[in-house]
């Protein structure tokens, strides 16, 4: 990008990619090529030997997804990214560059479902131990901290609770013991910056607000660069010791020249390359589409938000919004960490409960009802009958999801139709 810009309206377009140096394409292309034809044979030895970087086969790097990489990147504040096939790979391989059997991470309650299955069955299985922790006391994750702790790890925005997490208290227990934080921030890209806040990963899953359009899983795990791993050798044994698979590299010696991205490098050349969950360049080329638009959408995204969230809290039969902007206990840290916007993720409660969330939902016409989030397009669910319809009463209730709670997420239509939407389906609801 031949102007540097701290603007991510701008970076959004253009970070990572002028034009296409063979045929001055301004739109990226989509280079759906398996393999790339090497120079010659010491230029083949040298990029597998990692003497010379370069394109070597499409699983582990190519080049439209290069540059959703190194856009995502700079939007970050980070020095380097790798995107994935989903947020799945993307929250397993975030922790897998740094943990392996016998360690254990310590992670908050409020995650996504999908990461809390990943964390409390399959690594566990393969011998990863995930220490879950309640994080309205920070300290909590130094409590639950020994010797072979490798990442502490949570959500920026949870939902269906939404309390945002305290990302510096957290960082900054972690950052004395050589323990990174690992943020995903899937629900508020733009609006939290967690690197500002020290921590040392950023993940996402690509496939919500960042696509934005619905049509494409994926993921990407962001470098802040900003830790020292060659500080803590026992602490990060995996980038601090000779990796057998690469003739006993040690990632952050041998990385060094190259900047501080021995984590990423590490993910990409041992995790891509061995478990292979690559992004397809399509969809490399749907998810940079996305992002060009991304500052514009979120900003639709959080006002629209803010607009529904109002209306719903004057409503009669709504008993309780449950929305960031509102604060409540956690409006400090709302305002610490949200405060370009609060999203477009809300949930509220109504009052007749159960029954009455499943005929809202029946009632709605504008909103899809689907389990997903950061679409274009209003969504809606009710946890209790579908998401969370496996977890105990109790369970559900420790996960916030109450016999009436109904989740939205709030789209970029006019809001008078949003709106218009929520009104007839509450009417329905009865
Ligand atoms: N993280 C969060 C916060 C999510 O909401 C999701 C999906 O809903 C994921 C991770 C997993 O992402 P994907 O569905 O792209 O695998």
């Amino acid at each position: 990008m031949p102007l540097p810009s701290p603007h991510p309206e701008t970076l959004a377009l253009h970070a990572g990619w002028r034009a296409d140096p063979a045929t001055h394409a301004v739109a990226v292309p989509v280079y759906q090529t398996t393999s790339y034809q090497f120079e010659s044979p010491e230029q083949a030895a040298n990029l597998f030997a990692l003497k010379e970087f370069g394109n070597i086969y499409t699983r582990m790097m190519n080049p439209t997804t290069d540059v959703l990489e190194k856009r995502l990147a700079a939007l970050e504040g980070g020095v380097a990214a790798l995107a994935v096939a989903s947020g799945q790979t993307a929250s397993a391989y975030a922790v897998q560059t740094l943990a392996r059997a016998g360690d254990n991470i310590v992670a908050s309650t409020d995650l996504y479902g999908g990461t809390w299955n990943l964390f409390a069955n399959t690594l566990k299985e393969q011998g990863l131990e995930v220490r879950f922790v309640d994080p309205a006391d920070p300290h909590a994750f130094a409590n639950a901290t020994d010797a072979r702790t490798r990442a502490y790890y949570a959500e920026t925005l949870p939902n269906p609770k939404l309390r945002v997490f305290p990302i510096a208290e957290v960082a900054e227990i972690g950052r004395k013991q050589g323990i990174p934080l690992i943020m995903d921030n899937t629900a508020a890209p733009l609006l939290a910056r967690p690197f500002e806040h020290g921590a040392a990963v950023v993940m996402y899953s690509t496939t919500k607000f960042i696509g934005g359009h619905g049509t494409s899983i994926g993921g990407a795990i962001i470098d802040g660069g900003n830790f020292d791993w060659a500080a803590h050798p026992q602490r990060q044994p995996l980038l601090n010791t000779p990796d057998a698979s690469y003739h006993g590299a040690v990632w952050s010696e041998a990385v060094k020249p190259l900047g501080p991205i021995a984590y990423i490098i590490r993910a990409r050349v041992v995790l891509l390359r061995d478990l292979g969950g690559a992004l397809s360049p399509f969809n490399a080329f749907q998810l940079l589409q996305g992002l060009e638009t991304l500052p514009l959408r979120m900003a639709r995204h959080c006002e629209n938000a803010a607009a529904v969230a109002q209306f719903l809290a004057n409503r009669a039969e709504v008993a309780r919004v449950i929305y960031p902007g509102f604060g409540g206990a956690n409006a400090e840290l709302t305002a610490k960490y949200l405060p370009r916007g609060q999203g477009g993720l809300l949930g509220f409660e109504l009052k007749a409960g159960a029954e009455a969330g499943r005929r809202f939902i029946s009632a709605l016409q504008l909103f899809y009802h689907v389990a997903n989030i950061g679409d274009a397009r209003s969504l809606a669910i009710h946890p209790a009958s579908t998401t969370h319809s496996q977890l105990s009463p109790a369970d559900q209730a420790a996960a916030g999801v109450t016999p009436g709670y109904v989740r939205l997420s709030i789209g970029i239509e006019h809001i008078d139709d949003i709106l218009a939407d929520l009104a007839q389906a509450l009417a329905a609801a009865g």
